[in-house]
């Protein structure tokens, strides 16, 4: 059940699609509690979107509804693809929308991981 009067999960997102193997992505990583896969539109010269296997509308449903073995899966397999990826040095950031303010565009929650570049400021100078 979402949380925090969020609508309820849409099946038909984007990343609901890619899991079901409907649409293809370029595929990192997958276990049994996440897919990784390169953003179609990259921000940074690495850019790859993390997602949990089960039907989560964004950190808020995840962090509140998930299981304790889907929050410690989730977040072992993001260090994890970021260590496999050489990525600790020189660094990486982490990023998870949430939200009208936030920009989030597609309901499945995702953890944003960009590196390859020195990556500025945390946000842009409104
Ligand atoms: P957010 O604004 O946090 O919801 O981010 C959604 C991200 O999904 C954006 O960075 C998009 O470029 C990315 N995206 C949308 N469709 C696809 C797709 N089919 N394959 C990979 N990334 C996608």
């Amino acid at each position: 059940m979402p949380v925090n009067g969020l609508p309820p999960y849409d099946d038909s997102n984007i990343f609901a699609r890619i899991l079901r193997g409907e649409i293809p992505c370029k595929k990192i990583y997958e276990d049994s509690f996440v897919l990784a896969f390169h953003d179609i539109n990259p921000q940074a010269p690495t850019h790859i979107l993390v997602i949990p296997r089960g039907k989560y509308c964004s950190f808020a449903d995840f962090s509140a509804t998930a299981s304790e073995a889907e929050i410690t899966g989730f977040i072992r397999a993001v260090g994890k693809i970021a260590r496999d990826l050489g990525l600790e040095t020189p660094g990486y950031r982490l990023l998870a929308n949430m939200g009208e303010h936030s920009g989030q565009e597609v309901p499945h929650f995702h953890i944003h991981l960009f590196a390859g570049r020195p990556l500025g400021r945390m946000l842009p100078t409104a």
